[in-house]
């Protein structure tokens, strides 16, 4: 059996549903777009499953909740005449047959594919230590992970777990866990977490509030292997410093990998992705790619980059539906990037580069600071915590503008006004 669509985006993630929702604002029509994802479920808000353990239910959450936009449940793709395959797994594609075939055996035609596979979660094994599968070893990147993870949390109320990593998912799954009343230690190579943004300080606030909750940090090393009891669950890990810490449950969140293997030695890749152009085209017209997997020109940062956060995946899958639909009336892919996070009651956000030069501001005791990074004379990131949405708004705007600083200290002792009134 073939069928044949104008528009098929395999993967049904976070950017599946935001570039369903443009395609029909821009007036697709039914049975031409249709969309294969390996999740039982329509594409949801993937952040929510780590801001709080239980996370919402669904249909919740499905996109495009997320952006204040519509609610997209499987019924609204039905009434929009959107074909959604879902718990279906693309085994391959020919992207000069412009075909596809899933798991199901079924071949798919189509004019114009969109890549939006998104990512996985990348495992201990890769890093030579056995023990993914134990029942109490966790993962986090989808719904089936998340409900794994909350039946083993449930499991051992008042236990010990110990998250290995230091990243922003680590931190919201270490808050969430103490939330539960479980006792958590953090695992990290590096000096603080958040290695790749923060600098110590801003580190130093968030870990000490997190001690204050509890939470234990071992910085400097990482886990070398575990202890098994005769069940194959894990009793211990043991760390690469030669100490042992006993566990009832572990979280894994060491970072991710691209989706790119149906694409390998078709498309060009490039930094662990697939590169396309200001237009989300790949190297092959006919394919597009956006989210996780996408290497994309950020004339801002005034280089290529694949983004791992929630808004590049919404914002590049909007206006890849826009370049396929509207090309005449589309142009390049402007984008000022944005990172942002929640856990216990912080909210931070961080708009732009983080190059360059760090001028700390605010009140780094209370509840609201941030930082500017300046780099070559401009300032080209800014970070807040505790900002109101206007504060948060004047921020990015800053980096976005990149206005000239000369005197580093002025903007450090002007602080968010240099923002609020730039
Ligand atoms: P995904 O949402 O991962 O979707 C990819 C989809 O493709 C999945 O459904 C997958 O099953 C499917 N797929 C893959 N291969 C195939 C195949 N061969 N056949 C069929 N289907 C396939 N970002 C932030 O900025 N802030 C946050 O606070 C934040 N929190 C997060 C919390 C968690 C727990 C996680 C996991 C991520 C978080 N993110 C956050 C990151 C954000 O969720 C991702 O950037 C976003 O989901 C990327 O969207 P995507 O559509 O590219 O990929």
């Amino acid at each position: 059996m073939e069928r044949v669509f104008a528009y098929v985006i395999v993967g049904g993630g976070v950017a599946a549903g935001y570039a369903a929702l443009e395609f029909t604002k821009r007036g697709v029509s039914h049975a031409q777009l249709c969309i294969i994802s390996e999740e039982p479920v329509a594409p949801y808000e993937r952040p929510t499953l780590s801001k709080k353990f239980p996370p919402a239910r669904l249909p919740s959450f499905h996109t495009c909740v997320g952006a204040n936009e519509e609610l997209l449940t499987p019924t609204w793709y039905e009434e929009h005449g959107i074909e959604l395959v879902l718990g279906t797994r693309v085994e391959s594609v020919d992207v000069g047959q412009k075909t596809l075939l899933t798991a199901s055996g079924e071949t798919i035609r189509y004019e114009t594919l969109i890549i939006a596979t998104g990512a996985k979660a990348l495992k201990l094994e890769e890093f030579g230590v056995k023990g993914s599968e134990a029942e109490n070893v966790c993962y986090l990147r989808d719904l089936a992970d998340a409900d794994r993870l909350v039946n083993v949390m449930q499991s051992c109320t008042g236990g010990n777990a110990v998250v290995i990593g230091g990243g922003y998912i680590a931190m919201e799954c270490a808050a969430s866990l103490v939330i539960n009343k479980i006792n958590v230690t953090m695992v990290f190579p590096e000096a603080h977490c958040m290695p790749r943004l923060f600098t110590p300080k801003i580190a130093s606030y968030y870990e000490d509030y997190y001690q204050s909750k509890g939470v234990k940090f071992i910085r400097g090393t990482i886990l070398s292997s575990f202890e098994f009891d005769s069940n194959g669950k894990v009793t211990a890990v043991n760390l690469r410093d030669g100490s042992q810490i006993p566990v009832d449950m572990v979280v894994v969140g060491i970072g991710i990998r691209p989706n790119t293997s149906l694409f390998e030695g078709q498309l060009t890749m490039e930094k662990g992705g697939i590169k396309v152009n200001g237009k989300l085209q790949t190297s092959n017209d006919s394919v597009y790619a956006v989210g996780d997997v996408a290497v994309f020109p950020v004339d801002l940062c005034g280089r290529i980059r694949r983004l791992e956060h929630v808004d590049s995946a919404r914002k590049t899958a909007k206006h890849v539906a826009a370049v396929i639909m509207e090309p005449d009336k589309t142009g390049e892919f402007e984008y000022l990037p944005l990172l942002y996070s929640k856990a216990f009651s912080f909210s931070w956000r961080f708009y732009g580069d983080n190059a360059g030069e760090v001028v700390h501001f605010g009140d780094y005791l209370g509840t609201k600071f941030g930082a500017y990074w300046i780099n070559n004379g401009h300032l080209v990131g800014s970070f807040l915590e505790g900002g109101t949405e206007d504060e948060f708004e004047a921020i990015a705007n800053a980096a976005q503008l990149k206005p000239a600083v000369d005197d580093l200290a002025e903007v450090g002792r002007q602080g968010l006004n240099f923002a609020m009134t730039g």
